[in-house]
């Protein structure tokens, strides 16, 4: 019973999600995630419906289609429903579909379905009433019963004809099709829009057609809602008439029979997508005798006879228009593929990154080749492979730099000693703030959430207050000035004062986040976390750099030769060490409080050997939790060896000449208790 609460916990709770983020999507057209993700979820969601009979929601994204006409707009019924579409992703959901009708129409097996084979525009429907041959009534798809009136709205798109001449067309008709947004004009209006389908949405439904009209939005036809009138026997045959009647329809519109070909057309535009002036996020395939489409009828939202095959949500083609390279926080040097913007799952993608240069020396990519970049979850967009057949006779291969293109710096690799080759990674030999691209990146990390946490001082702002030289080394960010900032553009009274509170209170900081806001290489928070409780206040953290002395370091657990390596370059650096000390004159850093009634106070201890039942990062973080301390190496300061399976024979030798005390791990766990 307790299972089957959960189970429908789960399910209502992302069915909430799945409306919130509808009214986003369509109804404010400010969606807050991405396709791909929107997807999972309702997949997530259908699957648990067909698991679980026992759930069941009015609200099922299985049942509805889009979203509540708004409030703000007079509301209209659509005289035939306007319907969402059934999705396929691959071969196997199209042999399905095909199956899935032969069945239900009782065809032999021989038989070649047609399908009418149309690209589905990612914009947004629009239904247009024409009596009489005039356009009478515009309506949105809203939840599929009842749409916003939007007829003057859509009035002022060209493609859309006010008056047909043509005196065979029906008297009365619902025209159907996608208002959509070319990507040329979409990049004028891109800094107010996430995407194309959202620009097109959030224009057509202003409240004032005025509005509209400042838009270029453009339409094509592609279906009939009510019809006084059919007399044509094929879906394709309507899409003709469409043309002679004077509405746009699309030139890519084809017929194909097959399961096989209608795969093999969709790869191949797939490939091409990117060169079109509109965004398509798949293909919609349609029956296309219409007396098989009326035997197939509908099911709740969607209709029987039709699929939207749909494309990558996480990959698609584009083309490199430039190779940048970009300096990181700790100098690594990356080169990246400035593409034509191209939309994954929602999200327009301009920059992908190509790593480092071998691995554009590997692949071969080069300026003006058309590549497959893939965006998927949260990681960076990067360059899948390249389509060496379109690649142009003037394409240009990438010299990487030789210097840093920042601060000219020589440009160098780091030797790992372990695996005793060269990283891959180029980096700038400049330490921090000499070269000017590092220290804006060191400056966005100072001010992070995971380090000063202040609010108000984004990795925008940081860049602006950069160019206009109100900050250079972190601690100008608690002398700024707040007259100068309150008359910038896009900054108040309000705005400012919160800055000012924000950055007042960030400077009350723990030492561990003192330390990891430096930005040194190779000290991320668990090392900063190490360090602050080695020692204890910023004094002794600051002795270390007067008196230089690293040895003790090595003793603990995580900082090695690598961590006292970068420690040292650091505090080696006038700059940096200027830093630290106006810094601690500033701010107010605290002690770290340690916990003194572990039953393990002053007791030390290290690990060798597999654990049972228990990771070692668990093992270690339950001796801090009860007071001890974890070394690295054995050595008099050690006061137990804890031995799991395999352990080093070396290290339990050592111990043993020092008559340190080696236990079990079951030892070890009496002692904890
Ligand atoms: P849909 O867009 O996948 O399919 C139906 C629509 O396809 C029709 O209404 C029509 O507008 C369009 N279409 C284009 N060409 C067509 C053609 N030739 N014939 C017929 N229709 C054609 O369905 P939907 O239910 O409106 O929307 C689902 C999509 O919206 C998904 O891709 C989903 O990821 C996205 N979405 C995203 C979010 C978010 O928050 N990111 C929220 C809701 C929906």
């Amino acid at each position: 019973m307790k299972n089957r609460n959960l189970i429908k916990n789960s399910y209502f709770k992302k069915i909430k999600k799945i409306n919130e983020y509808n009214k986003l999507y369509y109804e404010k057209s400010r969606p807050t995630v991405s396709d791909a993700e929107y997807d999972k979820l309702k997949k997530d969601v259908i699957e648990l419906e067909k698991k679980y009979i026992f759930l069941k929601s009015k609200n099922s994204p299985s049942l509805l289609v889009g979203a509540k006409p708004a409030k703000n707009f007079l509301k209209s019924k659509h005289r035939v429903k306007m319907l969402s579409l059934s999705n396929a992703f691959g071969h196997e959901d199209l042999k399905n579909f095909e199956k899935k009708i032969s069945n239900f129409l009782n065809l032999k097996k021989s038989l070649n379905i047609e399908y009418s084979v149309e690209p589905k525009i990612d914009g947004i429907s629009a239904s247009l009433t024409y009596k009489n041959n005039n356009f009478v009534l515009g309506l949105s798809r809203g939840d599929g019963t009842e749409g916003e009136v939007i007829t003057e709205n859509l009035k002022t798109i060209k493609d859309i004809p006010k008056y047909i001449k043509d005196k065979k067309f029906p008297k009365d008709i619902d025209i159907r099709g996608e208002v959509y947004i070319g990507k040329v004009d979409f990049e004028k209006i891109k800094d107010r829009f996430a995407n194309p389908r959202n620009a097109a949405s959030g224009s057509l439904r202003q409240k004032d057609p005025n509005e509209t009209k400042k838009i270029p939005l453009r339409f094509i036809a592609y279906t009939y809602g009510f019809n006084s009138e059919i007399n044509f026997k094929k879906q394709s045959e309507f899409l003709n008439l469409l043309k002679i009647w004077g509405f746009n329809v699309n030139e890519l519109n084809t017929v194909i029979s097959g399961v096989d070909n209608l795969a093999k057309n969709h790869k191949e535009l797939e490939k091409k997508r990117h060169e079109l002036d509109f965004d398509v996020d798949g293909l919609v395939y349609k029956i296309n005798n219409l007396d098989l489409q009326k035997r197939l009828g509908f099911v709740t939202n969607a209709p029987r006879w039709a699929i939207a095959h749909k494309f990558s949500a996480d990959s698609s083609f584009s083309k490199i228009l430039n190779i940048e390279v970009q300096i990181g926080r700790t100098g690594a040097l990356t080169p990246v593929a400035k593409i034509k913007p191209v939309n994954i799952g929602g999200v327009m993608v301009s920059n992908a990154t190509l790593h480092n240069e071998e691995e554009i020396i590997r692949k071969d990519i080069r300026i003006g080749d058309t590549v497959k970049v893939e965006r998927a979850g949260d990681v960076i967009p990067h360059v899948l492979s390249i389509d060496l057949k379109k690649r142009p006779r003037d394409s240009k291969k990438f010299l990487f730099p030789k210097n840093c293109p920042s601060c000219g710096s020589k440009i160098i690799k780091d030797f790992n000693k372990i695996s005793k080759k060269y990283d891959a990674v180029k980096r700038c030999s400049s330490e921090g703030y000499k070269c000017e691209k590092i220290a804006i990146e060191k400056i966005k990390h100072f001010v992070s959430k995971e380090a000063f946490n202040i609010e108000g001082l984004g990795k925008k702002v940081v860049e602006k207050f950069w160019d206009l030289k109100f900050i250079k080394l972190p601690f100008d960010i608690f002398n700024l000035n707040y007259k100068k900032i309150e008359n910038l553009d896009g900054w108040g009274e309000l705005s400012t004062n919160n800055l000012r509170k924000s950055i007042e209170k960030s400077k009350n900081i723990g030492l561990d986040r003192f330390i990891f806001s430096l930005g040194i290489r190779h000290i991320g928070q668990e090392n900063a976390r190490l360090l602050s409780k080695y020692f204890l206040n910023v004094k002794n953290f600051n002795d270390l750099t007067k008196n230089f002395n690293f040895s003790s370091l090595g003793n603990l657990d995580g900082i090695g030769e690598t961590q006292i390596k970068s420690l040292k370059n650091f505090f080696s650096d006038q700059i940096n060490l200027n830093v630290v000390e106006k810094l601690i004159s500033i701010l107010n850093i605290k002690n770290v409080i340690q916990n003194t009634k572990g039953k393990l106070l002053n007791k030390t201890f290290m690990f060798t050997g597999k654990l049972s039942n228990i990771s070692r990062a668990e093992a270690k973080s339950l001796i801090e939790e009860n007071s001890g301390k974890i070394l690295s190496n054995v050595s008099k300061k050690l006061d137990y060896l804890v031995i799991g399976e395999k352990p080093t024979t070396k290290k339990v030798k050592q111990a043993k000449e020092l008559n340190i005390q080696v236990i079990s791990q079951s030892e070890w766990e009496k002692i904890l208790n």
